[in-house]
């Protein structure tokens, strides 16, 4: 019988997860089937209970899940409770245990496309689950400066009180920065026709990381590219985070080059 793992969320139809895990059971010889679980309101706690009863083997969560997962939970790991954000349960027995492999993914994308973080000035766009998890990477890495922005400066910084928060328009009038990265679903499908930010202030950039991964190419990254900007999409943070919920559901270590096989081939089928 096949071990069932899967996926908490809301409105799921297009999540590529499914396809990434299936290839990740090939590769690591696991009889294994990845079901999307859209969740109804106020479903959450029962669904973890279910889950328990039914011995599923390993959950993701996600929108708009992250948050309220964490008081089903009876451990924390120590970068989950720092983010403030699980993506990922695992079921030890009557135990249930919470993990950020976001934050893994982020890290496997920045090794990958060969991004040092340190004494570099770095400027996240948006104030939810991602970015936060992106914040926390950033800080354990040694980055030297972090400046958030957000569409509402003053919410922002109640809830982020040791982090620099700046507006789109301080953004503007930066003269330089090192990384930008967008943490925003703004250029994602179906709405793939606008940017965060404009295409002058990009031009400030060396680096420009793209959390989004549909379409491969936002406009934000089209404008990066084209203004001389090294350009990274969110597919090598996607699939690293799926291998780092793999590792932990089973207990193994899987190797980069799975990892690297598994993004070329869903990169060739995706737009
Ligand atoms: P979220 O909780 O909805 O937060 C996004 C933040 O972006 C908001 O807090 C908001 O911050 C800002 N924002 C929202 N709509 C905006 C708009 N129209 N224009 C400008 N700013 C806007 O989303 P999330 O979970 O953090 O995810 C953010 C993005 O990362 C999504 O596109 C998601 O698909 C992607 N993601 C990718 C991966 C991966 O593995 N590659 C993993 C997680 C998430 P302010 O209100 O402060 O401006």
């Amino acid at each position: 019988m096949k071990n069932l793992y899967g996926l908490l969320g809301e409105k799921l139809s297009h999540s590529f997860s499914p396809e990434i895990h299936s290839e990740i059971f090939k590769e690591i010889g696991v009889d294994g089937y990845y079901h999307l679980f859209n969740v109804g309101n106020n479903n959450l706690e029962n669904a973890v209970f279910g889950a328990k009863a039914l011995k599923i083997s390993g959950l993701n969560v996600t929108i708009p899940y992250k948050v309220e997962i964490m008081k089903n939970l009876d451990t924390i790991s120590r970068e989950a409770e720092k983010i403030g954000a699980v993506n990922t349960i695992c079921f030890d027995g009557e135990k249930v245990e919470g993990y950020n492999t976001d934050y893994y993914g982020f890290g496997m994308m920045l090794d990958k496309f060969h991004i040092n973080l340190k004494n570099k000035r770095a400027f996240i766009l948006g104030t939810g689950g991602a970015a936060r998890a992106v914040i926390q990477y950033l800080i354990d890495n040694e980055i030297q400066e972090i400046n958030v922005v957000s569409r509402n400066k003053e919410n922002s910084k109640q809830k982020f009180k040791e982090i620099k928060i700046i507006d789109y328009k301080e953004l503007e009038n930066i003269d330089r920065g090192e990384i930008i990265i967008n943490s925003t679903p703004c250029g994602m499908y179906p709405n793939v026709n606008i940017s965060p930010i404009s295409r002058s202030t990009i031009s400030k950039f060396k680096v420009a990381v793209d959390l989004i991964y549909n379409p491969k190419e936002t406009l934000f990254l089209k404008y990066a590219k084209e203004e001389g900007v090294k350009d990274v999409n969110g597919l090598y943070m996607l699939i690293g985070q799926a291998v780092k919920s793999e590792e932990l559901w089973n207990n193994i270590k899987i190797d980069n080059r799975i990892v690297d096989k598994i993004y070329e081939k869903i990169n060739s089928k995706i737009n």
